[in-house]
């Protein structure tokens, strides 16, 4: 193969698996040439074909473990890697975290929905449909969360190590991406997060949340919870039945 010419120079590159539908179609599933007016690094080579470096697991530049840093020369051979659940690679070759154990995520402004169902399945999880990416982003590193996004430029980022394209367009679909992909399905504990404000919910007594309940619900209802945060009152009934179906099925609530 010729990677150079007109002093342009030329790598080959291969995007594994789900990475995809990243791409271009023309370049799926098989190794194409990318010709760069100079070296680079890892990072902005994959980046430039449009896949944030937050969605790969693991680079090999002529069959060695690559760092997102390293030096893109001309002449290489270039597999990237998505993250596999069942696929076995050592942690210290891993660059994303595969599960989460105390998963607590960011969201972007254009995903209220997916915070909601979020929420409601019991995830800690910010949201403000007026944020700025350079809240977004501040908000990720200060607290350690989890950039959810449908914004891969926001992705890019290089100080962003924990986030997630969202694929799908539609909430219920955007949670269950981010179930498999977090590995996510025994964590989920619902209604136990406030909808409203992201405040955990604590048992209350009837008589203490009486004067906020409607007749109808202070005479069929007995259990209630409340949010500590904003103070908002959840019985069984109240949201429930009217959750999308395909939402109670995926959370399994009955
Ligand atoms: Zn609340």
């Amino acid at each position: 193969m010729r990677t150079h010419t007109n002093d342009h120079i030329g790598v080959w590159i291969r995007f594994y698996g789900p990475l995809n539908t990243l791409l271009s179609k023309e370049r799926r599933g098989s190794s194409f040439i990318r010709y760069l007016p100079e070296s680079t690094t890892v990072k902005d080579l994959i980046e430039g074909c449009g896949v944030p470096h937050t969605e790969v697991d693991l680079v090999l530049v002529n069959g060695r473990k690559a760092a997102f840093d390293d030096p893109v020369e001309g002449g290489e051979r270039i597999s990237v890697y998505p993250v596999f659940l069942n696929l076995e690679i050592p942690p210290s070759d891993r660059k994303q975290t595969r599960t989460l154990e105390f998963p607590s995520f960011v969201v972007d402004v254009n995903l209220g929905k997916l915070a909601g169902y979020l929420r409601i399945a019991g995830f800690d999880s910010l949201y403000r449909n007026d944020a700025m990416d350079k809240e977004l982003i501040h908000t990720a590193l200060e607290e350690d969360r989890m950039l959810l996004t449908r914004d891969r430029r926001l992705l890019m980022h290089r100080v962003i190590k924990a986030g997630y394209f969202v694929r799908s367009d539609q909430p219920v679909e955007q949670l269950e991406e981010i179930l498999i992909r977090f590995d996510l399905f025994k964590q989920i504990s619902p209604f136990t997060r406030c909808i409203h404000c992201n405040g955990q919910l604590e048992e209350a007594e009837k008589s203490d949340v009486l004067e906020q309940l409607e007749p109808l619900t202070r005479r069929y209802y007995h259990r209630f919870s409340r949010c500590k945060s904003c103070g908002q009152v959840y019985w069984a009934g109240s949201h429930r039945k009217r959750l999308n179906p395909k939402l109670r099925e995926l959370l399994d609530i009955g």
